[in-house]
């Protein structure tokens, strides 16, 4: 097959040229490549790298009447995206041990129009199953520093979150952290107000702190799940400055929205960490425009409609449903195409150590997507591929139309519908050289 006359995006620049793809790969990357098999047409689209999407929740299975692998997967197929890693919450049961994976693996791979990688959970009392995690090929581990809300994923205190990193790093494997200080996070009052004062900036600056500490301390890799603020940004590049090795991620919520959004918007714009006063959003995405951000992914958590309704902000369950609009957000803040390709996909490939993904180039697999970066559009519930059309973008213009997402050589989008079966394929990471002895 040869996709023609489109503009590949790579995170050196932009440059036309035609692929030829075979067998699932791709073969060739010149211009005017010789007319073989079926052609797709891309001229005037720009070909991206399929996204990376490092944070979700698709709640396979267990919680589906929530989100669930098959909507999850068409919705970040619809963005332009080919792989996601599944947070270990909130799927029943949790993936903190191997029997919870073979069971989210067995789901997925019967209903992920993408391929998918699991992340582990690391929670008091399972540093016993970290290996076998490891070895059934989970991602990473993830903790919590704070309450996760959920009762069967209980934060971690930091013993065990040091020594879960010190397993991890034997293992070879990164742990992720929800970085917010547990103690500064007070809950007092009711109102939407009361719950942006109850988990201040300063909770994930000094969770970040220590958590880097801790990280450095055991030899483990160390990646900031949600960086919310800029300053979370800053702490995290001084830890990286004194020796851990870090990566920071924001998702596209923190750089688009802001503290006023969510008390406009309401619970469908609830999160942890919270949205945050435009000065924060502001040197966020200063951060991300600098090359300071490593990763963008969603953190897409969604949850049926009679969850986001209550008197009492706290009670209401937290989350924020955009796995389809990454890319468009990403555009939307001003970042350069090959910048994308760098934090959406290049960057997570090459931190979680993902083989022939993240990156447009001969000899990788053949995911891609085609968008129309003059095309503009406006977010409605209709054009959302997630199981509840509850989304902070309602109404929202956008520019960047996906038209086509491939998978490995075949178009599992086209033109808003999804295409084919479902063949979304376990990811696993590739051998690590320990560098912790
Ligand atoms: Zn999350």
């Amino acid at each position: 097959m040869i996709v023609r006359g489109g503009s590949v995006v790579t995170t050196e620049g932009v440059l036309p040229a035609d692929l030829e793809v075979q067998d699932g790969r791709i073969a060739a990357i010149a211009p005017e490549l010789p007319a073989q098999g079926d052609e797709i047409d891309a001229r005037g689209l720009a070909v991206f790298p399929g996204l990376i999407d490092v944070h979700v929740h698709f709640n396979e299975p267990g919680r589906t009447e929530w989100e669930g692998g098959a909507t999850g997967s068409s919705a970040l197929a619809a963005g332009g995206g080919t792989l996601f890693f599944d947070m270990p919450l909130n799927s029943s049961p949790c993936t903190v041990d191997a029997a919870a994976f073979d069971a989210k693996r067995a789901a997925l791979e019967k209903v992920s129009y993408t391929d998918f990688a699991l992340w582990g959970g690391i929670v008091p009392g399972n540093r016993g199953h970290l290996g076998e995690l490891a070895g059934r090929g989970v991602i990473g581990f993830k903790a919590f520093m704070a309450d996760s809300g959920l009762p069967e994923f209980p934060r971690a205190d930091d013993r065990t979150l040091y020594d879960g990193m010190c397993t991890a790093a034997r293992l070879g494997l990164p742990v992720a952290v929800h970085a917010e200080n547990n103690d500064l996070v007070a809950a007092r009052g009711s109102s939407i107000r009361d719950y942006l004062a109850s988990r201040p900036v300063i909770a994930e600056v000094e969770a970040i702190r220590r958590a880097a500490v801790l990280a450095k301390e055991a030899g483990a890799s160390l990646h900031i799940v949600h960086v919310s603020s800029g300053r979370g940004v800053a702490e995290a590049l001084e830890a990286r400055a004194s020796g851990a090795d870090i990566s920071i991620e924001t998702c596209a919520h923190y750089l688009y929205f802001t503290d006023e959004d969510m008390q406009r918007i309401g619970a469908i714009a609830k999160c942890a960490p919270p949205l945050r006063p435009s000065a924060e959003r502001d040197a966020l995405r200063a951060a991300l425009l600098r090359g300071d951000v490593d990763i963008v992914g969603s953190d897409h958590s969604p949850a049926p409609l009679s969850m986001k309704q209550g008197d009492n902000f706290f009670a209401i369950w937290g989350g924020i449903a955009g796995v389809q609009s990454t890319l468009a957000v990403l555009l939307d803040r001003g970042c350069r195409p090959e910048r994308i390709a760098a934090v959406a996909a290049a960057n997570p490939a090459a931190r979680f150590h993902i083989a022939r993904k993240g990156s447009v180039a001969v000899g990788n697999d053949a995911d891609f997507a085609l968008v129309d970066l003059d095309g503009t559009y406006t977010v409605t519930k209709d054009s959302l591929f997630q199981r509840h059309g509850l989304s902070p973008y309602l109404g929202a213009e956008f520019r960047g139309v996906v038209r086509r997402t491939v998978l490995r050589g075949e178009t599992i989008f086209q033109d808003g519908k999804i295409a084919g079966a479902p063949r979304g394929r376990l990811v696993t990471p590739h051998a690590t050289t320990r560098i912790h002895t």
